[in-house]
């Protein structure tokens, strides 16, 4: 253990990421006091169960009275009530941060709330499960795995740095990026691929019903892939799609040109054309492992059905 970063840090919101955050917190002593505030007495009594609060309230503004660290970590769509609600209580000098996964619109809902003096640096741990709520949550989510933070021109650089040394406690790696491009990068790396695997596991979905008894009992041929993705919290997924439009609506429109260019090369039986592609993509999945960002494939690659 070594001295605390923060004396007292409030999450609004406490679910898989707020929770697992407040683990590496405790785990650490990176922080005196912790407060945690959600509208649910389920969730405040497992954050009080879990060793990890030291005072639970549902008012946010009671949340981050004192609190030199304030961490919003609830779904996109509730951050302009919830900070609006902290406000009143928000103190000079404190360092608002989150972990929201869409960063232009994380800043819009959260900088015009904040008093003179407060410091905001948002950030964006790229680490998670398809799983929810404060029971979810573990200290190593964040081990290996990098935490974007896109403060804007002029940031306090000292608020930046202590946000980016709690991430480094808990084991990510920190990249300091635009919010722009944040939100460019994580719509390709991110959302559409979580798009495309809510849609084919919906087409499935809406098959005839022996037809869909079928698709479950063979899913190890691919499609079991897309429906863990696909598992992932309706919520949280319905915010970071409003909340991402543009990007997502760009970066859409060129994968669809590449499907209708796919759907070409299946008609005219081209089959140099699409063995180029997968040959492409191929070398894309070493670079992952060799980054370190998944585990070598086992059962080797070829050996999970076609
Ligand atoms: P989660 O497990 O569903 O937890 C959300 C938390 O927010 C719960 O504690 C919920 O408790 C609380 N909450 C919801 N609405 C609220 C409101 N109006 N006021 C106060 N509290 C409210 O969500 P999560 O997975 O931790 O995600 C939190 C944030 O992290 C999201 O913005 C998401 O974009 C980002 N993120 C998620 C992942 C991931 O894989 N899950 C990865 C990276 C970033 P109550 O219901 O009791 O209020």
């Amino acid at each position: 253990m070594t001295a605390p970063l923060f004396e007292r840090a409030a999450f609004l919101g406490f679910g898989l990421i707020g929770s697992s955050l407040a683990r590496v917190m405790r785990r650490g002593g990176l922080v005196a006091e912790i407060a945690v505030c959600a509208r649910r007495a389920e969730t405040l009594d497992a954050a009080t169960r879990q060793g990890l609060a030291d005072r639970t309230t549902t008012d946010p503004a009671d949340a981050v009275g004192d609190a030199d660290l304030v961490l919003v970590c609830t779904p996109l769509g509730a951050y302009g009530q919830v900070i609006q609600a902290a406000a009143p209580g928000l103190m000079q000098g404190t360092i608002v941060t989150d972990v929201g996964s869409t960063k232009q619109s994380a800043i819009a809902d959260l900088k015009p709330h904040l008093p003179d003096g407060a410091h905001l640096v948002p950030g964006h741990p790229v680490a998670g499960t398809e799983h929810s709520g404060p029971e979810a949550g573990f200290a190593e989510l964040f081990e290996g795995r990098y935490t974007i933070l896109t403060p804007e021109p002029g940031t306090d650089p000292a608020a930046t740095d202590a946000v980016a040394e709690l991430w480094r406690r808990a084991g990510s790696k920190v990249e300091i990026m635009a919010p722009d491009h944040h939100d460019q990068v994580l719509a390709i790396t991110s959302h559409l691929p979580h798009l495309i695997a809510y849609t084919i596991v919906d087409t499935a979905v809406q098959l005839s019903d022996d037809l869909q008894k079928e698709v479950i009992q063979f899913s190890a041929s691919g499609y079991r892939d897309f429906t863990r993705i696909a598992a992932s919290d309706p919520v949280m997924w319905r915010d970071i799609f409003i909340n991402n439009r543009e990007a997502v609506l760009d970066i859409l429109g060129r994968f669809t040109e590449d499907l209708t260019a796919m759907q070409r090369h299946i008609r005219r039986g081209d089959g140099q054309a699409l063995e180029q592609v997968f040959t492409r993509t191929r070398a894309v999945r070493r670079g992952v492992i060799d980054m370190k960002q998944d585990k070598p494939d086992t059962p080797p690659e070829g050996n999970r059905g076609t």
